[in-house]
């Protein structure tokens, strides 16, 4: 029994990934220009996703980490606890690159991006590996995303249920049977 077994179908496959990883690589180092930033990547979703796009990335950037979880039942987010946040020079008067594995309500990117702002950060633009428009609660969008999906639970590149499934090299459907 593997992970893989787990799955019902592949959305995105490692070849697919790579090319998007590549492209919004390429909109984040000319929306930057000649200026260096930091790059924060969301704990635990997003590491996966931040590691492969900043080696892709060829300017000066630096690299922090910010640990949110969201209390909630299941497959629904619920209430945003920040367990971790850069402080200090790593944000004072930086330009940000707020990295996360999926917006989906809106809920989380909106409140971190706040929190960053608050703490004296001197931009904050946002980039996620994966974006559910459809299920947009507050008005947010992304800067950069790689794909837009489907009001569907996905798995995988280091999305987890449960706290599983973050190891997968692709992005896919878990079997229904397993979450509902
Ligand atoms: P938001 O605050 O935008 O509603 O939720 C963002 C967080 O919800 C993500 O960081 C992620 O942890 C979780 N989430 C939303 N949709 C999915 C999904 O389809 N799969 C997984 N694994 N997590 C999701
Ligand atoms: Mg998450």
């Amino acid at each position: 029994m593997s992970v893989h077994d787990d799955i019902d179908r592949i959305l995105f496959d490692e070849q697919q990934i790579k090319t998007a990883i590549d492209r919004v690589a390429a909109e984040v180092s000319r929306g930057y220009g000649d200026r260096g930033f930091t790059v924060v990547s969301v704990l635990k979703g997003s590491c996966v996703f931040a590691s492969d796009l900043i080696r892709r990335i060829p300017n000066r950037i630096e690299l922090a980490f910010l640990a949110a979880s969201s209390y909630g039942a299941g497959t629904e987010s619920g209430e945003l606890r920040i367990d971790f946040v850069p402080t200090g020079s790593e944000i004072e008067d930086r330009d940000l690159l707020l990295v996360d594995d999926i917006l989906d309500t809106g809920r989380t990117l909106s409140k971190l991006r706040e929190e960053l702002q608050r703490r004296g950060a001197r931009s904050v633009r946002t980039c996620v590996f994966l974006d559910k428009p459809s299920r947009r609660s507050v008005p947010i969008s992304a800067d950069f995303r790689c794909f837009e999906v489907e009001n569907l639970f996905v798995v995988g590149y280091g999305l987890d249920y449960a706290g599983r499934y973050r190891n997968l090299p692709y992005v896919g459907a878990l079997r229904r049977e397993l979450y509902s």
